[in-house]
């Protein structure tokens, strides 16, 4: 158990795992401001500006990584990845939805949504529902920030405001959720803040409520080699004393279980047909990974879609 969490816990959007969603959300604004950016998410900058100060305005700092060059350039290599990471990522997943759309799905789930702009940025086909599932004060702060900003979702969006370890299929039904319909899911930037039962009751769960030809798709995290991790860990706090930064320990908001189901394998064993990429590759392939002598390539997260049968 990571030492932070309880089973219970609830959070908005600048607290334990809320917080989360504005660091990401804030990497995919860095990303929008590019030239040559892999996506295009133009209400995360909104999204990030009323949450107020945070470390995750380094993610819109330029000038940040040319300083923390200087004193680490390793440092500077892997803080350009973390960020180009979540391009990758939002770019896989936007590519996953697409495709979905062409295989006429219109159904649409996106579990642990947090500051994920989707429903309201994605050219959603006539007809088309997306549910978003995340606790109520982060599902409530975006939907009052994009609509005091006069943005209107691109399909008919449904908050589902309720935790993934409660009985959220019920309030999925309840939202107007049709199992006998085909479903794509997302678990993007979830399953390693869900301890290991409860992700693979999440994946029974969703299993049921999935009819013939549904598709998934998940984020998985790899793990850390522990002899790393503390090298990492003593680089990182040299850095954040200089630069005199608040910095954000996932590890503590995360379950670290080395028995974690493999997706992939997890879900080809019930009835669905998985497909695993390492981001890594993926990365690679995008020309958007630098790479770094202390690298720990386990430590990778995967890309795992699937379709049941
Ligand atoms: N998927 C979004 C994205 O990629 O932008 C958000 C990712 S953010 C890193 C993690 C999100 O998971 C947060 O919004 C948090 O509220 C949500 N989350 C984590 N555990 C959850 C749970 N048990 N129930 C509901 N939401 C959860």
């Amino acid at each position: 158990m990571s030492s932070s969490r309880t089973d219970n816990d609830s959070w908005d959007i600048t607290s334990s795992v809320g917080a989360t969603a504005v660091m990401v959300a804030a990497a995919r604004a860095a990303e929008t401001r590019r030239p040559d950016a892999l996506i295009r998410d133009p209400y995360a900058e909104i999204l990030i500006a009323e949450a107020g100060d945070g470390v995750w305005a380094l993610m819109l700092d330029d000038d940040f990584v040319a300083r923390v060059t200087t004193s680490d350039p390793e440092v500077a290599a892997m803080f350009d990845n973390m960020k180009s990471y979540q391009a990758v990522r939002t770019r896989f997943f936007d590519s996953f939805f697409e495709e979905a759309l062409t295989a006429g799905v219109r159904q649409i789930v996106i579990l642990a949504s947090g500051l994920d702009s989707r429903a309201f940025r994605l050219p959603w086909p006539a007809g088309t529902t997306v549910f978003e599932i995340d606790q109520p004060k982060v599902l409530e702060y975006k939907a009052a920030t994009l609509t005091d900003h006069g943005v209107d979702p691109t399909a008919d969006r449904r908050a589902v405001a309720i935790d993934l370890r409660q009985d959220w299929p019920a309030a999925l039904t309840a939202a107007g959720f049709d199992p006998g319909q085909r479903t794509a899911w997302l678990a993007e930037g979830l399953l390693m803040y869900l301890p290991a039962d409860a992700q693979d009751r999440l994946f029974t769960q969703v299993t049921e409520l999935s009819a013939p030809g549904s598709r998934i798709a998940a984020e998985s995290m790899g793990l850390h080699a522990e002899d790393r991790r503390e090298r990492m860990r003593e680089r990182f706090a040299r850095i954040t004393a200089q630069f005199d930064v608040q910095p954000m320990d996932i590890s503590e908001l995360t379950y670290d279980d080395p028995d974690r189901a493999d997706v992939a394998e997890w879900l080809d064993a019930h009835g669905w047909r998985a497909t695993a990429v390492p981001s890594l590759d993926e990365m690679r392939r995008l020309d958007r990974y630098v790479e770094v002598e202390d690298a720990d390539s386990g430590s990778f997260s995967t890309f795992t879609t699937a379709v049941r049968d």
